[in-house]
C-alpha cells in the first residue's frame, strides 16, 4: 500500500489549502461515532514519480481552546495510528503559539518523521519571522506559501525523502 502523509496544525494555518493543492484523486471517509465524527479526507498524490496518501485530517470548526485541543489531539491521533511522514503546518505570520507548542510536544512522542511547514510565506518580508520555528524541534523547516505555491517543491523533497 501507498505511504501515508497526515496534514496536522492548528485551524486556519492553512492545511486544507496545501492539501487542495497537492491533491490528486479524492476519497472522503467520514466515521460517526457518539459525540464526535472523525472526518478524513484522502487522496492519492504524487511527487517525483513517488505516489503517496495525503490526510487533511481538519474541517471542524469549534469555538473555545479546549475544543480545539481535543480536535488537535484527535487528528494526532489519526496521524500517529496511520501516517508514515507528519506535515506540520504553522502561520508564519502568527509567529509559533502555545497552540503549536502543544501539537510540538504530542508529535515529539513518536519516531515518525515530522517535516514543518512554515506556511504563509507570500512575500520574502516573511523568511525572517521562520526562525523562530526553530525552536519546536524539528530537523526539517521549510517555508511555504501555499497561496502561491512556492517552497511545496523543498517540503515534497523532505516528505518523500522519509518514505
Ligand atoms: P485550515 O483551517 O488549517 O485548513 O486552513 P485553511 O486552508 O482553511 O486556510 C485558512 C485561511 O488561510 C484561508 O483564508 C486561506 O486562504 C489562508 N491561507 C492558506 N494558505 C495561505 C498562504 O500561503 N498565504 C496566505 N496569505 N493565506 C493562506
Ligand atoms: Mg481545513
Amino acid at each position: 500500500s501507498l505511504p501515508v502523509v497526515a496534514i496536522v496544525g492548528r485551524p486556519n494555518v492553512g492545511k486544507s489549502t496545501i492539501f487542495n493543492r497537492l491533491a490528486g484523486e479524492r476519497i472522503a471517509i467520514v466515521e460517526d461515532q457518539p459525540g464526535i465524527t472523525r472526518d478524513r479526507i484522502y487522496s492519492r498524490s504524487e511527487w517525483n514519480g513517488r505516489e503517496f496518501h495525503l490526510i487533511d485530517t481538519g474541517g471542524i470548526e469549534f469555538g473555545d481552546t479546549d475544543e480545539i485541543m481535543d480536535h488537535i489531539r484527535n487528528q494526532v491521533e489519526l496521524a500517529l495510528d496511520e501516517a508514515d511522514v507528519i506535515l506540520f503546518v504553522a502561520d508564519a505570520r502568527d509567529g509559533v503559539t502555545t497552540t503549536d507548542e502543544e501539537v510540538a510536544r504530542f508529535l515529539h512522542r513518536t519516531n515518525k518523521p515530522v517535516i514543518l511547514m512554515v506556511n504563509k510565506v507570500d512575500d520574502i518580508k516573511y523568511t525572517e519571522n521562520v526562525f523562530e520555528f526553530y525552536q519546536l524541534g524539528f530537523e526539517h523547516v521549510i517555508p511555504v506559501s501555499s497561496l502561491h505555491g512556492t517552497g511545496t517543491g523543498d517540503m515534497l523533497d523532505a516528505v518523500v525523502e522519509h518514505f
